[in-house]
């Protein structure tokens, strides 16, 4: 089993890039922010824990999202190997995730702070297909999202406060992985201020696809 990491601040645009990968590569993509969403929602044990650390755009702690990923790569669709979108995010979780698989690639998309901000304050979905939008850069069409029943959502944690401790949680906690993975040998660095179809092409590019 060998798997790509997707790394890069929040707001990034890795959610976005992982569904292309996703469909060129047919690996499955793994998000701890999506899993942990979904375990806020049903209010399971884990998502208890989770709630406060993520609505402080704080880190949830490493034992937890390391059990997440242990019980994730279990299941069927990841025997041939899967996209991390978002972890890991610490040195134990690189540590952690060393023993579980074999890391091919390290895609680190870049973007500056100050378009983080931006990007992540004006940002929706649509809670019916999940299609993501950007107040100025790329609103809903005045005729809908294309799946016919749009509903707009925001994520509680896409606000201005929530926002600069991420950036801070990224660059203290997360980008040391950088230098780890970049020693390895298998970190890609792309720039992610660009149109999304010329990152996208860069990727596949590392990714020899
Ligand atoms: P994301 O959707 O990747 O931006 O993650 C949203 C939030 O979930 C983060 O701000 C953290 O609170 C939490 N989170 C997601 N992935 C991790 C991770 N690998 N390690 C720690 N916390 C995480």
């Amino acid at each position: 089993m060998s798997s790509i990491v997707l790394f890069g601040p929040p707001g990034a645009g890795k959610g976005t890039q992982a569904e292309r990968i996703m469909i060129s590569t047919g690996l499955p993509q793994v998000s701890t922010g999506d899993m942990l969403r979904a375990a806020v929602k049903e209010q399971t044990p884990t998502g208890l824990e989770a709630k406060g650390y993520m609505e402080a755009g704080q880190l949830v702690p490493d034992s937890i999202i390391i059990e997440l990923i242990r019980q994730r790569i279990k299941l069927p669709d990841a025997i041939d190997g899967v996209m991390f979108d978002g972890f890991p995010r610490t040195i134990p979780q690189a540590e952690a995730l060393a023993e579980i698989t074999d890391v091919t690639h390290v895609i680190a998309i870049e973007v500056p702070d100050e378009k983080i901000v931006e990007r992540i304050c004006g940002r929706y979905s649509c809670s019916n297909c999940g299609l993501v939008f950007h107040e100025t850069f790329n609103p809903v069409p005045e005729s809908g999202c294309t799946c016919g029943n749009f509903e707009e959502k925001r994520r509680a944690d896409d606000n201005q406060d929530t926002v600069l401790s991420r950036l801070s949680a990224y660059h203290e906690q997360t980008s040391p992985l950088a230098e780890w993975y970049d020693n390895l040998g298998i970190f890609h660095r792309i720039d992610g201020d660009r149109a999304i179809d010329l990152i996208s092409t860069d990727i596949l590019e590392a990714l020899g696809n």
